[in-house]
């Protein structure tokens, strides 16, 4: 193949912009095309956010060099940037470099890749065959001959639907003006959609921890403020991760304020509950969902949809790719962050050998590499692409001496009983058992705010101990129909014995 071709990466967040700067430092040609109208324009969505990551863990050592080289200081390597942090003080003066800007197309979202003249089923010449990267830009498309693809394309954007079985739940779409996915500002932008509203946040991981934790903060300056959240999962405590365990004091502080809150009763739990529809009932939201005692729905003003991300294989359909079928991560990589198996959010060092495809020269890293694994860390992406582009100079050695150092989660499950919405339960390998989640986890939680901390006893429901003696139909049951309590309904059926809240 011809080497003097140009470098093709997609996507302009950190792990991208991180392989056009190893494409640099070794002599080569980058080609970045960026979706958005601004490099990293997945990280400014959630420019808000700010990341359980001090600095140091948010370089990339090429990156940090070209930098340096023209006077960059480094920021002080504990402090813990948001995203916009990200963007302004790091990423925005790499992307700016004169070796880089003159690379780097923004407004250009790839849409298709293929080889030239060989389509997915040719074998023949197919390795010497450089890739065609067919790019939309200014609203006509454009093609780019390169003889490498680095896919740093994220997962951010194309976020997991709210049907608790991987599909957009009947009604989501159509009521697209109440829902958001990810992390939205409730506390600058987005702050008058949602103060003062019932809010229920749907998911299991950091995403929806951040969004309920901002939601809270709402609840200081707008008291009608009602949260619910929804999870998939039964053991609401599975979501707490290492706590002071783990060797990111942020990440793990985030799951000891989210416990917090859980455990003085301050957001509402409904949990398991599985979503099927989402119906309009004049100015509200029904969500409605299976629980273990039927089909059951609660109506909310607005809904956070937080429940993961998965990558967009669309513009690869005519590339020879080998991923895992269910992480949709390289095949070799899926079995080390496969949240079925474990989920440290460690994982063991790993570079080209790794993340290879059956289509040589192309390859998926960052957060895409993850597929559908949600504990991808930026200093992960990093070594990946430095690995890449040493091998894509023929330097084998460099690429194969993978060096990788993670801060440990503090919460290392393996072989979880893994409910499919984030961490696992299951025993724990490199810190103490996750505690059982108090009882009245996996029923509701009655509304109230953390002035006034709710008891939660063992065996009780709505912080009432046996309040069920009898079948009783749902809507009857004394310890639910206090005024704050969660608007749960149910659709059919009666409440057992002993099984309070339905
Ligand atoms: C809220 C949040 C907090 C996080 N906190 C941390 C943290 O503290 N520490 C940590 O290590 N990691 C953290 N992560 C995880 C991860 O490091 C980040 O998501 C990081 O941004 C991933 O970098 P990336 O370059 O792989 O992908 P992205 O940042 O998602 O960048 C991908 C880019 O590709 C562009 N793109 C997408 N499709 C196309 C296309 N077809 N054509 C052209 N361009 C395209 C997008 O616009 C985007 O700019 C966090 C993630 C989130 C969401």
């Amino acid at each position: 193949m011809n080497t003097t071709l140009p470098i093709a990466v997609i996507g302009a967040g950190p792990v991208g912009l991180a392989a056009a700067a190893h494409l640099i430092q070794r002599g080569e040609t980058p080609l970045v095309f960026e979706a958005g109208n601004e490099i990293a324009a997945g990280v400014r969505s959630w420019g808000h956010v700010r990341l359980f990551s001090p600095w140091r863990w948010c370089l990339d050592k090429a990156a940090v060099a070209l930098l340096e080289a023209h006077g960059w200081q480094t920021p002080d390597l504990e402090h813990l940037p948001t995203g916009h942090e990200l963007i302004d003080d790091y990423l925005l003066p790499l992307a700016q470099l004169p070796a880089l800007r003159t690379q780097i197309h923004l407004g250009a979202r790839v849409i298709a890749v293929s080889r030239r003249r060989t389509d997915k089923l040719k074998d023949a010449g197919r390795a010497d065959a450089p890739f065609v990267v067919q790019v939309e830009i200014d609203g006509h498309t454009e093609r780019f001959t390169v003889r490498a693809v680095i896919d740093a394309a994220g997962t951010w954007a194309t976020p997991n639907p709210i049907g608790a079985d991987g599909l957009a739940a009947p009604g989501e779409a159509d009521n697209a003006a109440h829902i958001a996915y990810g992390i939205p500002d409730v506390l600058g932008a987005a702050r008058g959609r949602y103060a003062g509203k019932r809010v229920a946040v749907i998911g299991a991981g950091h995403s929806a921890i951040n969004a309920i934790l901002d939601l809270a903060e709402l609840y200081n300056s707008a008291p009608q403020t009602h949260i619910t959240w929804v999870l998939r999962k039964a053991n609401v405590a599975a979501t707490y991760g290492g706590g002071e365990n783990d060797q990111l004091p942020a990440r793990g502080e985030l799951g000891l304020r989210i416990q917090r809150l859980v455990e003085a009763g301050a957001i509402e739990v409904v949990a398991p509950f599985f979503t099927t529809a989402i119906e309009r009932v004049d100015a509200k939201l029904r969500l409605v969902g299976e629980t273990p005692q039927g089909d059951r729905s609660l109506l909310v003003d607005e809904v956070i949809g937080a429940t993961g991300a998965r990558p967009d294989l669309s513009f690869v359909r005519e590339v020879r790719l080998d991923l895992d079928a269910g992480v949709e991560a390289p095949r070799a990589l899926a079995p080390l962050i496969d949240p079925n198996l474990h989920s440290c959010g460690t994982v063991r060092p790993h570079g080209e050998k790794e993340l290879r495809q059956p289509d040589a020269g192309y390859y998926i890293v960052g957060m895409k590499s993850y597929g559908r694994a949600p504990t991808f860390l930026m200093a992960t992406g990093y070594e990946q692409v430095r690995s890449i582009v040493a091998a894509l100079v023929g330097d084998w050695e460099s690429a194969a001496e993978v060096q990788l150092e993670l801060p440990e989660t503090g919460v290392c499950t393996v072989s979880a009983a893994f409910d499919g919405s984030g961490l696992g339960i299951g025993s724990a390998c490199c810190a103490p058992p996750a505690k059982d989640a108090p009882a009245v986890a996996v029923e509701l939680l009655p509304f109230t705010m953390l002035s006034t901390p709710a008891t939660v006893e063992s065996d009780s429901c709505c912080g009432v101990t046996s309040c069920c003696t009898e079948d009783a139909p749902v809507a009857a049951d004394a310890c639910c129909t206090s005024a704050n309590k969660a608007e749960v309904i149910a659709l059919e059926g009666t409440a057992k014995a002993g099984s309070c809240c339905g």
